[in-house]
């Protein structure tokens, strides 16, 4: 694969922005569980914001995942994402898993997910990512029918791929719980360490030329000294040669070659 401009490599910056609907169960029944949700508020209100700020003083643009339910909840936060040249994905509308819902309610989610972020957003989004990254063959198959251009939910490969999708086919942008920030940081974890190994990854990705997606959740990361990690992996990825692009200029790309 070649990259735009001659890059050696191709970077993607991913932010999953669940808020309260992050907690199980999309949210239901955890009412009563006001640290909790505060926790998940300060990632839209507080994290969001820090993250949009070392990604625009580094000229780059990311995908940020978020469900339908959320962007209703905080129009301004999304919008202000869209306005920064973000994209923003699908991440189902209240964060259901698709493997634990029935087909007709995985096809309630895309569909109630998709005009909630169209709402907002004032376009429709054409990349998806399955929330807790279990993808159900319904949601998989249903994609590229609703004009999914894009997938980021799946683990099979390294690099960019193509995969089936009913009767089409989408581009999936894989993901691996060892780039994503949430495993690393459950109660505790040393940003030095996660930015041990992003870096490493960085170096496999240009060695083989390839792509590769980081995923990050702005409860996790946005925290002050975990952000700047953030910023050391942008400058280091603009500093050897990567091409950082949002997932539906990477689709686009592959799409097109
Ligand atoms: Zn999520």
């Amino acid at each position: 694969m070649s990259w735009p401009g001659g890059a050696a490599y191709a970077v993607s910056v991913t932010v999953d922005v669940d808020g309260t609907f992050g907690l199980p169960r999309g949210g239901d029944g955890s009412e009563a569980r006001l640290t909790s949700r505060s926790e998940r508020s300060y990632g839209v209100l507080r994290g969001v914001p820090r993250i949009l700020a070392i990604l625009a003083g580094a000229r780059v643009t990311g995908t940020f995942y978020v469900p339908g339910a959320v962007a209703a909840e905080h129009p301004e936060t999304v919008g202000a994402i869209a306005a920064g040249g973000h994209e923003v994905g699908h991440h189902g509308h209240r964060h259901r898993r698709p493997d634990e819902l029935s087909d007709a309610e995985q096809r309630h989610e895309l569909a109630a997910g998709l005009e909630a972020l169209t709402s907002v957003v004032g376009k429709r989004p054409t990349g998806y990512r399955a929330p807790e990254w279990e993808m159900a063959p319904y949601t998989l198959d249903a994609l590229a029918g609703l004009g999914f251009s894009h997938d980021s939910s799946l683990m099979s490969d390294d690099d960019v791929c193509r995969v089936p999708s009913g009767s089409g086919s989408v581009i999936e942008l894989p993901v691996h719980w060892s780039l994503d920030d949430a495993p690393h940081f459950d109660r505790g974890g040393d940003p030095a360490t996660l930015s041990a190994m992003w870096h490493a990854e960085l170096d496999m990705a240009r060695a083989e030329g390839r792509h590769v997606t980081f995923t990050m959740h702005p409860e996790i990361l946005g925290r002050p000294h975990r952000a700047c990690i953030l910023e050391r992996l942008v400058e280091r990825a603009l500093g050897d040669g990567a091409w950082i692009a949002a997932h539906r200029e990477v689709a686009a790309h592959v799409g097109a070659s």
